[in-house]
């Protein structure tokens, strides 16, 4: 079966170590995200299971098979690790037709020409691409030549798809459009998919799992609600949002608030209690919230005085259509709101905002993990 086991693998390179004790399983059928920005390894990641990179250190599975555990001396090449690939790039052979770029892997293993033919004919159906057989990449949008770069990844029935950023040379329109197509392909097949990206939009919609990627260090596996609702520590909270959750650094008083200084706000009854229990009343800590959660008080339905209320100043209302975002402060603090479109306050106005304690995260101070 296909899945895919990483388990404490490193990669250094001379001066970098570019991943860092990951450990992660990708059930077979899963597609899972690797997510972070640039530079955080997830590239490195990805060719280590593709085996276009050899890990320093810790072993890799693909089914039960170990490929890669450079202690014993194991290193399974590509070709014989059972996976197919589609990159950014996708190169597909600008002198051969549609059917010919989408044939050829399977023609390099020697697969008997009437094999070859059902095989190309199924995958073009699937992709919309039964009427282009004929034609030469060129005379291809840029949507086509991804999806023939896909068809020559899916007929060869791999345990495993790995892609890195496949769609981010399309314009915008036709990105959120293979994005559907792409994730109801991997649904339609169900092979195991390693994705590899930045986008977190992306990400959120396509993705049965997202790994969390910051520093060559794993943050956080988990669903696109777990990571979107119970993020583990600010930097996941801070990177998938957008725009990005708010922080703001307060401390716990023993009535049951956070203090900013200027305004308290309430916590709810057991958030105050896990709090207490953990030792953080008369600390600091950093509280979260996301712009969302942040209401015009002229529509919230639960407003207390002095207890989730904040008077603060429009400085810039940027209008989306759909919803607004809203940059405001106080004294010493800004936070961004999300309001609704029927919401119409104005640049420079004074107004009063409700914060949705439900939806509040705290994280300790120091090690910037959530506590809740
Ligand atoms: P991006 O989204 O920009 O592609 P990434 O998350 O995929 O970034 P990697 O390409 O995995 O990141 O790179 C992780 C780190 O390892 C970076 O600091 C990079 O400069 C370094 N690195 C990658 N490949 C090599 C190499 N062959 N030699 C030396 N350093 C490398």
């Amino acid at each position: 079966m296909g899945e895919v086991k990483l388990l404490g693998v490193w990669k250094k390179f001379e001066d970098v170590t570019a991943v860092k004790d990951i450990t992660l399983e990708v059930k077979d059928g899963e597609f899972m995200i690797l997510l972070g920005p640039s530079g955080c390894g997830k590239t490195t990641t990805l060719r280590m299971i593709s085996g276009l990179e050899e890990p320093t250190k810790g072993q890799i599975y693909i089914g039960d098979k170990l490929v890669a555990d450079p202690e014993k001396g194991v290193f399974v090449p590509p070709k014989d690790r059972d996976i197919a690939m589609v990159f950014q790039s996708y190169a597909l052979y600008p002198h051969m037709t549609v059917y010919d770029n989408i044939a050829f892997p399977l023609k390099l293993r020697k697969v008997p020409k009437q094999e070859i033919d059902k095989r190309v004919r199924e995958v073009a159906e699937l992709l919309g691409l039964s009427q282009l057989l004929n034609r030469k990449p060129r005379e291809l949008s840029g949507g086509q030549r991804q999806r023939v770069a896909l068809g020559r990844a899916i007929v060869r029935k791999p345990q495993v798809f790995l892609m890195d950023e496949p769609l981010s040379n399309l314009d915008a329109k036709l990105r959120v459009k293979m994005r559907a197509e792409l994730k109801k392909l991997q649904r339609q097949l169900s092979v195991t998919t390693i994705y590899v990206t930045h986008d977190q939009v992306e990400a959120m919609t396509m993705g049965d799992k997202i790994a969390v990627i910051n520093q060559g260090v794993l943050q956080q596996v988990g669903t696109p609600e777990e990571v979107y609702d119970k993020p583990a520590n600010t930097f996941v909270a801070g990177f998938i949002g957008s725009p990005p959750m708010n922080f703001m650094d307060g401390s716990v008083t023993e009535d049951g608030f956070v203090d900013f200084g200027e305004f308290r706000l309430k916590l709810l009854p057991d958030q105050f209690e896990v709090l207490k229990e953990q030792g953080y009343v008369g600390r600091e800590v950093i509280f979260g919230i996301r712009p969302e959660d942040i209401y015009d008080a002229m529509f919230a339905q639960v407003k207390v005085p002095g207890e989730n209320m904040v008077k603060a100043m429009v400085e810039i209302v940027e209008n989306l259509g759909g919803e607004r975002i809203v940059y405001l402060s106080t004294e010493d603090i800004s936070f961004i709101a999300k309001f609704p479109p029927e919401s119409k306050v104005k640049e420079g106005q004074k107004i009063e905002v409700v914060f949705d304690m439900k939806k509040i995260h705290i994280f300790d101070k120091n090690a910037k993990k959530a506590i809740f």
